[in-house]
């Protein structure tokens, strides 16, 4: 199953700016589809889709998901929804947790709403590790999801509850997939609500300290965007009904602290800068609402969608690394 490609469909990819959704463009494009992107650049950026906007097959779509009349105009005669428009990151849901509400839970609503409305063939949709809230079990298993930590976690609950419900009430074909930690090319690595990778690389490549909350033992299951499309293509593909109106774990089924993240980036990073060797961690109080250990089984994702990670954590770092560091470089 593995490397069949979703082509020749009308596709509209929600957050298409962000960081995961233009990755996703980019590589429905390659593959011959016709693309929609909606997005309000509310933490998308222009730079990520600058490079889609002269193509034939693309279309850009400025509108906002908490505005069901933007989601019925994008989302017209489209054949897959791929939604990953939402607010993301835990803290930033844990200071604001209606905004986050609104577009995580109302928004989701709305595309779910008007993706029936138009009879798409698939909604497939980015859930998150955060389901498994405070449950300790290892690695996380699709069935045992515990009490939610942050506002964030709730939504995404919200979102997997909304899609069981709409698939059996009006036969919407509805797949969750539950991301572990994402990282790669075009991920924000600046601001207050940055993801660890880009952060830690980018903060390492200018020779500054990064941050660690808590002891730097936490662990997580750090997945290669390329794995990630795999998964949504996958997704999109299988037709066994009992495939279908469910979740899946998507990550590499490997768990690193962030310790030893950071050594890691170090050795990798001083191939292309050694003093980066000198630069040393610095920690910090934990952040309320974080998980304690992330890590998956993609058991059921190998199982049903015939998903295998592309690329394992250090194939991913290389590949991330050394796209960062062109990238930052053309900055200076
Ligand atoms: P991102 O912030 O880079 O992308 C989200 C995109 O959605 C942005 O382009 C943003 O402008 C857009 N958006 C936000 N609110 C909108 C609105 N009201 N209307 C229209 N567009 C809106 O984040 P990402 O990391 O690419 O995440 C994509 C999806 O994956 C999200 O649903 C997120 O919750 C989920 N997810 C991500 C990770 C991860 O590690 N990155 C992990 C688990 C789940």
């Amino acid at each position: 199953m593995q490397n069949k490609k979703l082509c020749n469909v009308r596709i509209l990819v929600t957050g298409g700016a962000g960081f995961i959704g233009s990755n996703l463009v980019e590589t429905f494009l390659q593959n011959g589809n016709e693309v929609v992107c909606l997005d309000n650049f509310s933490t998308g950026k222009k730079e990520n889709i600058k490079e889609f906007l002269s193509h034939k097959r693309f279309s850009f779509f400025h509108g906002d998901i908490r505005n069901i009349r933007d989601c019925r105009k994008a989302v017209a005669g489209v054949d897959y929804v791929f939604h990953q428009a939402a607010l993301g990151s835990v803290p930033r849901s844990v200071k604001d947790p209606h905004t986050t509400h609104e577009v995580n839970v109302n928004g989701f609503l709305n595309m779910l709403i008007a993706s029936k409305e138009e009879k798409v063939r698939r909604f497939i949709y980015a859930s998150s590790s955060s389901v498994y809230g405070d449950t300790e079990e290892l690695p996380k298993k699709e069935n045992f999801t515990g009490t939610p930590l942050s506002p964030y976690a709730v939504t995404k609950i919200v979102n997997e509850k909304y899609a069981t419900v709409f698939s059996s009430l009006y036969g919407i074909e509805t797949v969750g997939l539950r991301y572990f930690n994402v990282f790669g090319k075009k991920q924000n690595p600046e601001g207050e609500y940055a993801a660890v990778i880009p952060r830690f690389i980018s903060q390492l490549l200018a020779h500054r300290s990064p941050v660690i909350y808590g002891d730097g033992n936490q662990t997580r299951d750090f997945t290669h965007v390329d794995n990630v499309t795999e998964a949504n293509q996958l997704a999109a593909l299988v037709s066994a009904p009992e495939a279908l109106n469910t979740v899946y774990n998507v990550a590499c089924g490997e768990q690193t602290s962030l310790n030893e993240l950071f050594h890691i980036l170090v050795d990798l990073l001083c191939r292309y800068d050694e003093s980066i060797a000198s630069v040393k961690p610095q920690y910090a109080e934990p952040r309320q609402g974080d998980i304690r250990n992330s890590f998956a089984s993609v058991e059921k994702a190998e199982k049903k969608l015939g998903y295998k990670p592309l690329l394992n954590i250090r194939q991913g770092l290389e590949k991330t690394i050394d796209w960062y560091y062109h990238a930052l470089k053309m900055i200076d």
